[in-house]
């Protein structure tokens, strides 16, 4: 089963936020707008690729976790921008992954702190790199480190890449973007986290020149 790969519902005329479609709605208060605390954290083009690399022990059902939530934020990005805003999955086709993809999914045994399951690591421009660990902490107590668990994670860090931030109500929200799952239910990739996108790329929903992002967090109320 795979909950977050939604079906888009039918497409709507496209509001003041520019997403044209209806995901589900999480209890997501507003989102946090990574490029407000990283000024040039944000995308000058909408035609993204991601690479995944993994390494040599993942198994092929972790890998096929990791391509399946690269293709699930794809599909809503299609679906919601009409193909202006793409993340195409690279792996395997280009000499030099690393130079040709904007962003690289680094599948790695450990990571970093003791707490995190995924990390995106941001630069002058954009987030380039993403970790997410096949091994999880112990201080997590959720043991196997599921294929399942391993692709929300995935979504959670591709959303950073993207250019979102957190849920400002963080612990509690079950949104894709929130920390609440896994506890408090599966994380749900909302309508609010695809016009936090659309708030994000604004520069390109309105046609014009490559421009940071407005001021946020953007409000989930405004859906
Ligand atoms: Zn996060």
């Amino acid at each position: 089963m795979w909950p977050l790969a939604a079906t888009a519902g039918p497409r709507t005329a496209s509001g003041s936020n520019g997403a044209t479609c209806h995901y589900p709605e999480s209890n997501a208060d507003a989102l946090e707008i990574l490029s407000n605390y990283y000024p040039g954290y944000w995308w000058d083009h909408t035609h993204l690729t991601v690479a995944v690399q993994a390494h040599p022990k993942a198994t092929r059902k972790q890998l096929r976790a990791i391509h399946d939530a690269i293709a699930t934020w794809d599909e809503a990005l299609r679906n919601c921008f009409d193909g202006l805003i793409t993340l195409t999955d690279v792996t395997g086709s280009m000499p030099s992954e690393h130079r040709a993809a904007d962003i690289v999914v680094h599948f790695v045994p450990h990571a970093g702190g003791v707490v995190f399951g995924g990390y995106a690591i941001c630069g002058d421009h954009g987030c380039p790199n993403i970790l997410v660990r096949s091994d999880l902490p112990p201080s997590l107590d959720r043991d196997p480190y599921s294929p399942e668990y391993i692709g929300w994670v995935t979504l959670h860090e591709l959303g950073h890449a993207l250019g979102l931030g957190h849920t400002t109500n963080l612990l509690e929200s079950t949104d894709l973007m929130g920390y609440g799952w896994p506890d408090l239910g599966d994380p749900v990739l909302s309508d609010c986290d695809l016009n936090g996108i659309a708030f994000v790329f604004a520069w390109a929903l309105e046609g014009g020149e490559p421009h940071p992002p407005a001021e946020g967090p953007y409000d989930c109320a405004l859906d």
